[in-house]
């Protein structure tokens, strides 16, 4: 019974071998409009997040994406989080790419957004053999 739950992604881009590292989220905030089948992120709270961060870090930080749950066992975006995630990398953010995250019941899937083709594509996991 429990309302999908979501915030943004806080990171680092290394530069040799152009990795990146996800080290911080934000949780979700007083102001976020969340329901059973839908979550809504709002402003507040999370630029404060994003600019605690920046501040902490000295600028060597970066806005790299959004994560919410869904309230199935394998998560699928629905329409309006495409149309989300176009927004946002329709924004065009300095780290050229974007990364988000659905938290399913059983699995977790992420899909990687490159702000300058507007393309996004699931990631496949990498699993160590
Ligand atoms: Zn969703």
């Amino acid at each position: 019974m429990d309302k999908e739950a979501g915030g943004i992604l806080v990171g680092r881009i290394l530069v040799e071998g152009n990795n990146i590292i996800i080290d911080d989220i934000s949780e979700p905030m007083p102001t976020d409009k969340r329901k059973r089948n839908s979550f809504s992120r709002g402003p507040d709270g999370h630029q404060e997040y994003m600019n605690e961060s920046f501040q902490r870090e000295k600028g060597c930080c970066f806005y790299l994406g959004e994560w919410h749950t869904h309230p199935e066992k394998v998560p699928n975006p629905s329409s309006i989080d495409r149309k989300d995630w176009e927004r946002l990398l329709k924004v065009g953010f300095e780290s050229g790419c974007l990364f988000f995250i659905i938290v399913g019941i059983d699995d977790l899937k992420v899909w990687y957004g490159q702000v300058e083709k507007l393309v996004i594509v699931e990631l496949e996991r990498w699993v160590r053999k």
